[in-house]
């Protein structure tokens, strides 16, 4: 292994949100590294609701096999962070304690220099894999390109155990998702690009300090019931919560039926009373608040025409695109 910290341990900690697969990801990856490379290892996941969209962490631990593994606590000091979803940085400090010789993984389509200031990297190497893309092109999931990026950077891991444990792992449920998971796997290995920001001269790696990293614990978290970020009103940010789909809404060819609103399990469709060709008041649809909507993509599904389909999603589209709910401008103004 390349470094370890002071108890042997080479530390990685995947920073994701609930539905991108982080969790099998660490799984596996601890997988090729005891299984295959003769190490030591521990994976295991901490996260909240449970629910598609929340935040969740992955931590996995490799050691000489001459190293007992007793530590069981989170990964506070990571050698390699993978972040999953870009936008987690927002709202979660995801690369909280790294070292200056660090690798952040990150899943985005920008470029490692725009991405330093975003994820707030003083030195270190960002690399970058456009996960998302890669894993629409492939029908597969975004964990398997990260897992092929992060193969990249742990060079002590064989690619080719891996996809033995890709085979194994979704082999006996899912034998006709294996081909492109193999594929993302090795498309995440072979596009990850990296660049390297060395410290500043003069400047100093700020101290680790540890409430950085785990900033709610039983001395300071909420009293019990405090809703700290509401996922109920007005202020719920789904800016995380998607995994690169959202409806686009053509107008046009829309007959007004709501099939789509029927099936949606959020409130994203906004109507307006209208009148009709022969004057009598109707609902029409006007369009999609997207606040709301974390790209499950049931709508389209149900769309008996062409008036909805399954769009890319952009930086900015869900902004320029939404069309607010009434009760929304009202709690605003
Ligand atoms: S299901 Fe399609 S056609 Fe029907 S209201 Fe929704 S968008 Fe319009
Ligand atoms: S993608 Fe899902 S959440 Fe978004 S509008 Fe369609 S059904 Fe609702």
């Amino acid at each position: 292994m390349p470094k370890v910290n002071e108890l042997g341990f080479f530390e990685i900690r995947l920073e994701s949100i609930g539905g991108l697969g982080a969790n099998l990801a660490g799984k596996m990856l601890a997988e090729a590294g005891v299984v295959g490379a003769g190490m030591n290892g521990v994976s295991f996941s901490s996260y909240g609701s449970e629910k598609k969209g929340s935040a969740v962490k992955a931590h996995i631990r490799f050691c000489d096999l001459n190293t007992p593994i007793r530590d069981t606590s989170p990964v506070e000091r990571p050698h390699v962070v993978g972040v999953f979803h870009e936008a987690l940085a927002k709202t979660v400090n995801v690369t909280g304690g790294i070292y200056e010789h660090s690798t952040v993984l990150v899943n985005s389509a920008k470029s490692p220099e725009t991405l330093k200031a975003s994820m707030n990297v003083l030195a270190g190497t960002i690399a970058v894999i456009d996960a998302t893309t890669i894993a629409l092109d492939e029908k597969n999931r975004v964990n398997m390109a990260m897992l092929g990026a992060l193969f990249r950077m742990c060079d002590f891991l064989d690619p080719e155990i891996m996809k033995g444990v890709i085979e194994k792992s979704l082999g006996k449920k899912y034998p006709q998702a294996v081909q492109s998971a193999l594929n993302t796997f090795e498309r995440g290995f072979n596009e990850v690009k990296f660049m390297h920001f060395p410290l500043p001269e003069g400047v100093q790696m700020p101290a680790f300090v540890r409430s950085d990293v785990s900033s709610l614990g039983y001395e300071t978290q909420p009293i019990g019931g405090t809703i700290v970020s509401p996922g109920n009103s007005f202020l719920k940010n789904l800016s995380i919560s998607r995994s690169g789909l959202l409806p686009h809404f053509e107008a046009e060819t829309c007959i007004h039926c709501a099939q789509c609103d029927t099936v949606c399990p959020d409130l994203c469709f906004v109507w307006e009373e209208q009148p009709d060709k022969k004057g009598r008041p109707q609902m029409f649809l006007q369009g999609i608040d997207y606040q709301y909507c974390k790209g499950c993509l049931k709508c389209v599904e149900a769309c008996p025409t062409t008036a909805l389909s399954g769009e890319r999603e952009e930086e900015g589209y869900a902004d320029s695109h939404t069309v607010r709910h009434h009760f929304d401008l009202i709690t605003q103004a």
